[in-house]
């Protein structure tokens, strides 16, 4: 069954020729039509998608192929895509149509894979369930009445479910790696810098990263290799050389340090969780590395900092919106301001608002010193913490998440607990270093547990091994959930 297949495996199909690109995106599409009750995805193109397949086999058929023509992908619907809808999962920009591709999108069909559709995604990536979703919740194929995770849901559904080998995701403060954790996946989040952000809509600019979801290690050094790289059309990517992904999987582990911080095992991690992440780190201890204990002394003003500052910048980058230029624009006012008003109460959902008034308030004049200026300290202070951290050891490894995935609506009124479920994955983002999410084993109830391991900047390759070896003594990442297997 060509859909149980990594990206790799189906790579080495279609170059064997034992499949069409054509054939594969079919079968994709067929599972996705027989699946939308998962709702994991805002836009599906099978026109578009089986267009790109027969080019993708012709182009195969003459010899020019790389490792991903003709495989297929989906985009969280936060990527610009020219000529298909991009709603980042708002009402606002419902019927928007993008006369660009972001840099990742046209990275990726550059490169041939095929874009079956668009994710879906908590309404611009705020939230950590899927839920504050324009287009409705996406659903966890482990069970349907549980979460996805959020922002990057509906990427982690479309994965988990296999309706598609691979998405696309972003991740500032977790938006990757929680639903990677909550459906039994492989997600990075790079280094700040390493992926382009230009065409992709901004949520908080010094935060946001875009990474791959995947079902295994090498699935996402493959799908990273696509992405990461120099773009002069970001002022924050940084020309930096990509290595190989791919073949850096190989290298070894023994002789590593992995640190624990204390901070990451307290009371509030579930017993499944915590029972799961020390018998992954036994696994690791087997494959050679060496664990040592450290702090974060920090950690936990990481959540308070984060959301000082994310809200601020989305304040700013969400003025844009304002029915002028595009996207919504309510239907009668008298006159421009109760345009403007109208126009962003009607298009927006609740939680954007709680940010944007949040970041407003902390920016505004006689609050930013005591509000801004103090989380941009901490924000310092938290970054030296990790920098402190790795004088001890290489690596830092922790749970992605202090619980599996939630009840629907089980936190949506109570935002405080729901941005808890970022609380180790947050601060990777403050000091704009690498992190993994890797499935390390399911609850009593079947509902999978991620492990998450952080690097030093850069240090993707270092991060991708580690998930590898891993992935290679253990079979975890190989489960589906029953009704999808
Ligand atoms: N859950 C966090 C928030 O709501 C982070 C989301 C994200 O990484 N995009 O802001």
């Amino acid at each position: 069954m060509p859909y149980r297949q990594t990206l790799s495996a189906l790579s080495a199909m279609l170059e064997r020729g034992e499949i069409s690109s054509v054939e594969l995106i079919q079968c994709f599409l067929d599972r996705i039509g027989r699946s939308q009750d998962l709702n994991a995805f805002i836009t599906v193109d099978e026109e578009g998608a089986l267009a790109q397949a027969q080019s993708a086999d012709r182009s195969r058929a003459n010899g020019h192929t790389g490792a991903l023509t003709g495989l297929p992908i989906a985009h969280k619907d936060i990527f610009c895509s020219r000529g298909l809808k991009t709603t980042c999962g708002s009402r606002m920009l419902e019927d928007f149509v993008s006369p660009y591709d972001a840099t990742v999108v046209e990275r990726l069909a550059d490169t041939g894979t095929v874009l079956v559709g668009k994710t879906n995604m908590d309404e611009f990536a705020m939230g950590s369930s899927t839920e504050t979703s324009w287009f409705g919740p996406a659903r966890n194929p482990w069970n349907r009445s549980r979460v996805a995770g959020g922002s990057s849901g509906g990427s982690a559904v479309a994965v988990a479910a296999r309706l598609v080998p691979v998405a696309t995701g972003t991740d500032t403060g977790g938006s990757i790696r929680q639903p990677a954790a909550f459906c039994g996946l492989t997600g990075l989040k790079p280094s700040y810098g390493r992926v382009s952000r230009y065409g992709m809509i901004a949520y908080a600019s010094s935060l946001d990263q875009a990474g791959p979801i995947a079902q295994s290690a090498e699935d996402a050094a493959l799908l990273l290799q696509a992405m990461a790289g120099f773009d002069p059309r970001d002022a924050t990517s940084l020309d930096k050389e990509v290595p190989d992904y791919t073949s850096a999987l190989k290298h070894p582990v023994a002789g590593l340090t992995i640190g624990l911080p204390k901070e990451f095992f307290d009371s509030s991690v579930d017993e499944s969780v915590g029972y799961a992440s020390h018998a992954a780190l036994a696994e690791f201890e087997k494959l050679g590395a060496r664990l040592t204990d450290i702090s974060l002394p920090h950690s936990a003003a990481g959540i308070p900092c984060f959301y000082v500052i994310a809200p601020a910048e989305a304040s700013s980058n969400l003025s844009r919106f304002d029915g002028v230029r595009y996207g919504y624009r309510t239907e009668s006012y008298r006159d421009l301001n109760e345009m403007y008003e109208k126009t962003r109460a009607e298009g927006f959902g609740i939680e954007v608002k709680r940010r944007i008034m949040i970041g407003t308030f902390a920016l505004s004049a006689g609050y930013y010193d005591a509000y801004y200026r103090k989380a941009q300290k901490i924000r310092q202070i938290i970054a030296d913490d990790f920098r402190e951290a790795f004088r001890h050891c290489d690596y830092i490894a922790g749970p992605t998440s202090p619980t599996t995935a939630f009840a629907l609506g089980e936190k949506t009124n109570d935002p405080v607990s729901m941005y808890l479920s970022d609380i180790f994955t947050i601060t990777a983002n403050l000091a704009g270093i690498p992190a993994i999410s890797i499935p390390v084993g399911f609850d009593n109830t079947g509902l999978p547990i991620g492990l998450q391991l952080t690097g030093q900047s850069f240090d993707e390759p270092g991060l991708l091994k580690l998930a590898y070896r891993y992935q290679q003594a253990t079979d975890w990442h190989r489960h589906l959930p029953k009704d999808f297997s």
